[in-house]
């Protein structure tokens, strides 16, 4: 099983995408998570990456389209992949769509979680990071998500690990930056989620994210099948 799966930041689509990741035991290719990782790795690629994500840029299409068709090539992903985070602009979506057509791999899903600007951006803040295992959802303000306090500390909810937050979701105009990308329908991530929905082969689901995670991952759910 191969999927896209869109939505802006705050929507939930990293917490949607693992808890499908999970069912149909596909890779989880995260765009941004392999950056963060070869930041925090101090590779080359972090190196170059950082300066982008910290102002809530893209990192350039050279860097990141040979990134991810390489990372799809990888064992793991014969099985069915996830990917989540690319393609983020229209660009990105031609290559993609070019490079997998070529390859004789279909796209079996195009997921996206539609929310408003201002709900996303509201909560992005609050989100935190486990550093044991990025698909451990946790967040301030969502109540069935809320990190457990131990020790005077706030930690994981799913395996009492140290709790992180990322630099650009504390700073409103990084926010407000990688929000101008998605919502762009001209050359932007609702470009490339335009993109795919009319090209012939998936079949699209669009989810609506406000309500609570559980009721999202249902319908998405039901409609995966
Ligand atoms: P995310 O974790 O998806 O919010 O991504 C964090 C940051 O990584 C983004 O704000 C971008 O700077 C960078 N990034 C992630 N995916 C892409 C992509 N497909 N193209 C370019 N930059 C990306």
């Amino acid at each position: 099983m191969n999927i896209l799966i869109f939505g802006p930041n705050g929507s939930g689509k990293g917490t949607q995408g693992a808890i499908v990741q999970k069912k149909y035991g596909s890779a989880h290719v995260e765009s941004g998570a392999i950056f963060r990782k070869n930041i925090s790795g101090g590779t080359e690629l972090g190196k170059k990456a950082k300066a982008y994500i910290d102002r809530g840029d893209l990192v350039p299409d050279d860097i990141t389209i040979p990134m991810i068709l390489d990372r799809l090539k990888e064992d793991d992903c014969k099985n069915g992949w996830l990917l989540d985070g690319f393609p983020r602009n229209l660009v990105q979506a031609e290559t993609l769509h070019k490079a997998l057509t070529d390859a004789g791999i279909k796209i079996d899903f195009v997921v996206e979680i539609s929310l408003d600007r201002k709900t996303a951006a509201d909560r992005i803040m609050g989100r935190r990071l486990c550093v044991n295992d990025n698909n451990h959802p946790n967040h301030i303000y969502i109540e069935a998500i809320k990190p457990v306090e131990k020790d005077g500390k706030m930690v994981c909810r799913v395996c009492g690990g140290e709790l992180k937050f990322r630099a650009d979701d504390q700073d409103a105009a990084a926010i407000n930056k990688r929000h101008d990308i998605y919502y762009d329908t001209v050359s932007g991530t609702m470009a490339a989620v335009n993109y795919f929905k009319n090209v012939k082969g998936p079949k699209v689901i669009t989810v609506d994210g406000s309500p609570a995670i559980n009721k999202v991952s249902e319908t998405l759910m039901s409609q995966l099948d």
